[in-house]
């Protein structure tokens, strides 16, 4: 990589990785199983439910968890296990990445999407209500709900359960931009029956790639196991009787993840000082917002930092202004997720909203946000972003 270019998520080592690598070696585990597998998915488990409210009710066996190839893998074998079909209708947030959506497509079922509210930039209940109202009217009930943390800030939890609750969907929670996030003290990732982590490249910590499926018990950890190693009936012959994936977590992998959980929770300070970082900067100039929890029961693992520009207070400077004056610095910025219900692949899937998702792709931009930006590369940030800002006033 060039050394010279900030960029807006880079991997950071923690120093153990190479060794859980090497213990693969030396004991021969080159295999999509292992002690890394197994001792990965301890260690993201006892994470989860370290929470005060051990990821779930009381009595409740807590978080259990399935290390996959990929969050999307994860994605679509929660779908499978939550039994969608072709045909059948999902609902899904329209401002995220499109693997939250794509695992809907893989099993022919059709997407809904569902526009953000302003707070969390997350799903909006008020319109999740609306939308499974009008699709149970045309006699379809949905058959789950795609929930994202997005950026790492926590979707509405509470309210978007309830609405759940209320018509009986099951949630599956998008937790790939979000762990070490939480609300209300638990953390991101226990609050549905299934839920998803991602460990790719650019991800708050990775494997280089992989994914988790996070569930509430052995049960149905064992059953996503068994999906995700092609299903294989107990006989000594290979038996089938359900399709199976092959999207288990490589053994090499997971001693990458094994180091990366031992600095977890120091990524999460140093993204959440990055954060600051951008508060603090921006606060000196007009017409910028940065992406803040709404209150102190959203706990952000601030993955990505995000701000707004609202022309009409910057003298024009619109988010691509921005990100082409970062851009001729060598500094990487990126436009929010274009909204799922925008995109040319999905022009026919319904959607229910306003504006909100839409003007939020227009005018946000998500800053470099890497755990590994030390004071060089802070400087040369904010005086990139000052010079952009410049002739203000
Ligand atoms: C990264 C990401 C995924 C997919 O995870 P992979 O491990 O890259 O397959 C899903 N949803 C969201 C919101 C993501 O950011």
């Amino acid at each position: 990589m060039n050394k010279d270019k900030i960029w807006l998520s880079s991997p950071h080592m923690g120093g153990s990785e190479q060794k859980f690598v090497n213990e693969a070696f030396e004991q021969n585990w080159i295999a999509p199983l292992g002690p890394n597998v197994n001792g990965f998915e301890e260690d993201i488990k006892k994470y989860l439910n370290s929470s005060p409210l051990g990821g779930g009710q009381e009595g409740a066996e807590g978080a259990s968890v399935a290390a996959l190839s990929s969050g999307t893998a994860a994605l679509h074998l929660a779908l499978v296990m939550l039994g969608v079909k072709a045909g059948d209708e999902v609902l899904c947030q329209s401002m995220t990445f499109a693997a939250s959506a794509n695992p809907i497509a893989y099993l022919g079922a059709t997407p809904i999407f569902i526009d953000s509210e302003e707070e969390t930039l997350n799903l909006c209940p008020r319109h999740l209500k609306r939308a499974i109202e009008d699709r149970v009217s045309k006699g379809k009930k949905p058959k789950a709900i795609i929930a994202v943390h997005l950026y790492g800030m926590p979707y509405k939890v509470d309210e978007i359960n309830a609405v759940a609750a209320q018509f009986d969907i099951p949630v599956i929670e998008d937790a790939a931009e979000a762990l070490g996030s939480t609300y209300k003290g638990q953390k991101c990732g226990t609050f549905s029956d299934y839920a998803i982590l991602s460990f790719n490249g650019n991800k708050i910590i990775t494997t280089s790639g992989g994914g988790a499926l996070v569930t509430k018990n052995k049960a149905t950890k064992d059953k996503a196991v068994f999906l995700a190693t092609q299903a294989r009936d107990a006989a000594p012959h290979y038996q089938h009787s359900e399709i199976g994936y092959n999207y288990r977590l490589s053994n090499i992998s997971a001693g990458i993840g094994r180091g990366q959980m031992e600095v977890i929770d120091k990524r999460v300070s140093a993204r959440r000082e990055m954060h600051d970082f951008y508060v603090d900067l921006f606060s000196e100039i007009e017409g910028v917002m940065v992406h803040t929890a709404p209150n102190t029961d959203y706990f952000s693992n601030h993955w990505l930092s995000v701000v707004t520009l609202n022309k009409k207070k910057t003298a024009g400077i619109g988010r691509e202004d921005l990100r082409l004056h970062l851009e001729a610095l060598n500094i990487e910025s990126r436009p929010l997720w274009k909204p799922m219900h925008l995109q040319p692949v999905f022009e026919n899937a319904p959607f229910y909203g306003d504006l909100v998702a839409e003007n939020l792709f227009e005018n946000g931009l998500c800053l470099p946000s890497g755990s590994n930006l030390g004071p060089e590369e802070k400087d040369r940030i904010k005086a990139g972003i000052l010079s952009c800002f410049k002739q203000q006033k």
